[in-house]
């Protein structure tokens, strides 16, 4: 099957059909297969054109592939990387529970949260050893599995699919996910339905407002094929508080990672810097050593449910 960028798309947070242009397409051959683009959908620095709506200045991938194609290639999606970098995640996701449960009531007789797009399930599973009832949805099937093999609660698909009574959840946590889906605001209003009134929903995802993100400009390594949203808390709160949120606090926030893994990380910014710093991290053995890492061009916002 050969794609093409055939879907040529309106703001998603405005409706307008009226944007410039900001980085240019960087795809060396706009009409691949599909197995090309489930290979080369992570790599740094691919991306069909990136513009930014003039009315609201959200910034998004347009003309774009094919939704159902998007929505394809991560049923198929496995990334046994992301098990390697479980411990990163673990620590990453530790520090993350603590704030919702001082968001949520405190006499609330539940405590519900469901993770959509948990991938293989850290945050469930971390959330259950707190004491919460946690579900997740997660849209590829090897990722739902290998979460379902650690007796995890998840459902394969989206969250449309995966049948969730109203008003059931206290928290709904979506990390790294929104930038992926096609219709965000679909997604958002997705979520409010399944929360309490008075429920927390915690975002996290990357600031193309950032200083980092406007200082590396087309270098900016999350300008990546699988990105097809680029919000800023400023857009992000707005597209919250036009479906039903209103915004609690939006902070930059990092993650941890293995100094091993980071170290692949640093390639797209500087090959000098990993080469030496990968010669110093093998020369110590220091590849499992969890570091928080912070350019301050990812953000988590906290909203809640009217
Ligand atoms: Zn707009």
């Amino acid at each position: 099957m050969s794609v093409v960028l055939n879907e040529d798309i309106p703001c998603n947070l405005c409706g307008a059909r009226d944007a410039t242009l900001l980085y240019p397409s960087t795809l060396t051959n706009p009409s691949l297969n599909a197995a090309d683009f489930r290979c080369t959908s992570s790599e740094y620095g691919v991306h069909p054109p990136i513009v930014r709506c003039n009315v609201c200045s959200l910034v998004y991938a347009n003309p774009r592939w094919d939704s159902s194609l998007v929505s394809e290639s991560y049923s198929v999606i496995e990334d046994p990387t992301y098990v390697e970098e479980r411990a990163g995640r673990v620590l990453t996701f530790s520090r993350n529970l603590a704030p919702f449960e001082n968001l949520i009531a405190p006499n609330s007789p539940t405590r519900r949260l469901l993770d959509v797009g948990c991938h293989i399930g850290v945050m469930i599973e971390l959330a259950q050893a707190r004491g919460w009832e946690a579900w997740g949805v997660e849209p590829s099937v090897w990722a739902a599995e290998q979460a379902r093999a650690r007796g995890l609660r998840v459902v394969t698909g989206t969250l449309s699919d995966a049948q969730i009574p109203e008003n059931y959840f206290d928290v709904v946590t979506m990390w790294d996910v929104i930038e992926h889906l096609t219709d965000p605001t679909a997604e958002i209003c997705n979520v409010h339905r399944v929360l309490k009134p008075g429920g927390v929903f915690a975002i996290h995802t990357i600031d193309i407002e950032s200083l980092f993100a406007r200082a590396m400009g087309k270098r900016w390594p999350w300008l990546m094929e699988m990105h097809l949203y680029y919000f800023s808390p400023k857009t992000l709160s707005k597209m919250l508080a036009q479906n039903g949120f209103r915004l609690i606090r939006s902070s930059a926030q990092g993650r941890y990672l293995r100094l091993g893994y980071f170290v692949t990380r640093i390639e797209p910014y500087s090959k000098l810097l990993y080469r030496a710093f990968g010669a110093l991290v093998t020369r110590f053995n220091l590849g499992s050593v969890a570091i928080p890492v912070n350019f301050g061009d990812l953000f988590t916002l906290y909203a809640r449910k009217i």
